[in-house]
């Protein structure tokens, strides 16, 4: 079992307002079990004892590839698809978000945002694409 106990004299990580960054310093004082007063080893100061600051973490990173995750929504509404309503696709077709479109490389496609003129966004079961419109 690990002592948390401290006491004066000890060695403790604080943070320093001087240094304004976190420093080893000793205890100089302690009340119940929590350091009051603390002397910092890098100006000698003396201050009231402050937990050292956490750095901020990274960003975590998103370890889900994103398409995979298309690839999930298109699972999710599959069923939902009538590929018999699908229309096939040309660059000179008007398509409407809802949509369906049979592509001769992509396969079945939903349509499902306009994201500029003439080009829509389609899902497929290989993901999201960008697709030419009329
Ligand atoms: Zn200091």
């Amino acid at each position: 079992m690990q002592a948390t106990t401290l006491s004066a004299g000890d060695p403790i990580e604080a943070r320093c307002t001087k240094c304004r960054k976190n420093t080893n310093h000793i205890v100089v004082a302690m009340a119940e079990e929590v350091p009051v007063k603390v002397q910092c080893n890098t100006c000698s100061g003396q201050h009231k004892y402050r937990p050292p600051t956490v750095p901020k973490k990274a960003a975590v990173r998103r370890t889900v590839d994103p398409k995979v995750a298309e690839q999930k929504e298109w699972q999710s509404l599959r069923p939902g698809m009538d590929s018999k309503q699908a229309i096939d696709y040309s660059m000179t077709t008007a398509f409407k978000v809802g949509g369906l479109m049979n592509h001769p490389a992509f396969g079945l496609g939903l349509v499902q945002d306009l994201v500029g003129p003439r080009k829509i966004k389609v899902l497929f079961e290989d993901g999201k694409k960008t697709m030419r419109c009329k």
